[in-house]
């Protein structure tokens, strides 16, 4: 069985990983010219995201990769702290650089899969035996199966679901490589920045480029959520934000891993994939959905003094990291015979 596998951002690689470990021949094919090795820090967070990092033999190289967890102090534009949130509530598990998950997930699949750099997918037809895939740059090829794992503006759910978009929740962010501390932020209404990334509130829905087109480090995306009533068509799926993405604050890096886990077992199980695949992270994956918005950068000044004495009270609530914890473990990993 061949499978394509569009993007090679954290859903793409993990994906590749789990379909080589089940006999599965994977091609993954990225547009950006090489491995986007950007973004501040994700993290793991509860068993199931710890545990398929364990399966893939990949947990020990994600600790050792590891920030070290720091609260995020909340200033005003006069420099005074206002709040801080502790790390506790943050950081999950396991903390690490986007860019360094991303690039040990690469490592530990390219010897089994292919990867294509500068290339997208751009058109698909699908006969129900197969897929014929178009690119932009290569030849067409068939696959089985098609993936999109191509994050929030996804290519292969546009061609798939035309008339689908995300629904934008309000706010836009940016991340940029930028020395300084990224968790010492000034806040004024509906805005919140420090080095390296910048969220703010507006009111216009996005119309927007793919980013490696803005600038190849930057990564400017509105705050949005994927929530579809199937992600699959015939032999075409998504997986990751392209499926179930939530931007920002979610637990959108430990979903990807765990869904592309699920999704690799479940096709080489057969039969009817895609419904088990869906049927089990669906529900999962919308329980991890949030909006950080107006929880981090709040519209008014009165909503920023509720957000403040909110802050304080966090460290003394264990219960709203629980919350975050309960949505993340809310999964029972099904097992899966691997060929190796
Ligand atoms: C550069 C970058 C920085 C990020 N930084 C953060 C961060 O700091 N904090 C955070 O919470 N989340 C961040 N994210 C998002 C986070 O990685 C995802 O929410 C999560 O890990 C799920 O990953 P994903 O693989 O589904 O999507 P992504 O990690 O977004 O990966 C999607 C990949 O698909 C590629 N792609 C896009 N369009 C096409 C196309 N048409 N054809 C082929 N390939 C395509 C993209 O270049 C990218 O490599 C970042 C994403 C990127 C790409």
């Amino acid at each position: 069985m061949d499978v394509l596998i569009s993007g090679a951002g954290v859903a793409g690689p993990a994906l590749a990983f789990w379909l080589s470990r089940f006999g599965i021949s994977a091609t993954v094919v990225e547009r950006a010219p090489s491995l986007r090795t950007g973004g501040q820090a994700v993290d793991f967070r509860g068993e199931a995201h710890l545990s398929v990092l364990r399966r893939m033999g990949l947990l020990d190289a994600v600790r050792a990769a590891a920030t070290t967890p720091r609260d995020m102090v909340f200033r005003g534009v006069d420099g005074r702290e206002r709040a801080r949130l502790p790390a506790s509530f943050t950081a999950g598990e396991v903390e690490v650089l986007r860019g360094d998950l991303s690039r040990l997930l690469h490592d530990a699949s390219a010897a089994d899969a292919e990867y294509v750099f500068g290339d997208w997918v751009t058109a698909l037809h699908d006969d129900g035996a197969g897929v014929d895939v178009e690119f932009a740059r290569g030849r067409p090829r068939r696959f089985d199966f098609v993936v999109g794992a191509d994050g929030m503006r996804s290519g292969v759910r546009r061609l798939t679901f035309p008339d689908y978009r995300p629904r934008f929740q309000g706010y836009y962010f940016a991340l940029w490589p930028a020395d300084g501390d990224d968790r010492d932020l000034t806040c004024a209404p509906g805005v919140l920045s420090a080095p390296g990334w910048v969220l703010f509130k507006s009111p216009v829905p996005p119309e927007l480029l793919p980013d490696e087109l803005i600038a190849p480090d930057v990564y400017f995306d509105s705050i949005s959520q994927v929530r579809m009533p199937s992600v699959s068509s015939g032999r075409v799926t998504l997986l990751g934000d392209a499926g179930y993405g939530s931007t920002l604050g979610g637990m959108g890096t430990g979903l990807a891993v765990v869904s592309a886990y699920v999704l690799a077992g479940e096709l080489a199980a057969g039969g009817d994939a895609f419904a088990r695949y869906e049927a089990l992270v669906g529900p999962y994956a919308r329980g991890c959905q949030g909006n950080p918005g107006p929880f981090l950068a709040p519209g008014t000044r009165l909503g920023m003094w509720v957000r403040d004495r909110v802050f304080g009270f966090l460290d003394k609530a264990p219960v709203f990291a629980r919350m975050d914890l309960r949505a993340a473990t809310a999964i029972k990993l099904p097992e899966y015979a691997r060929v190796r």
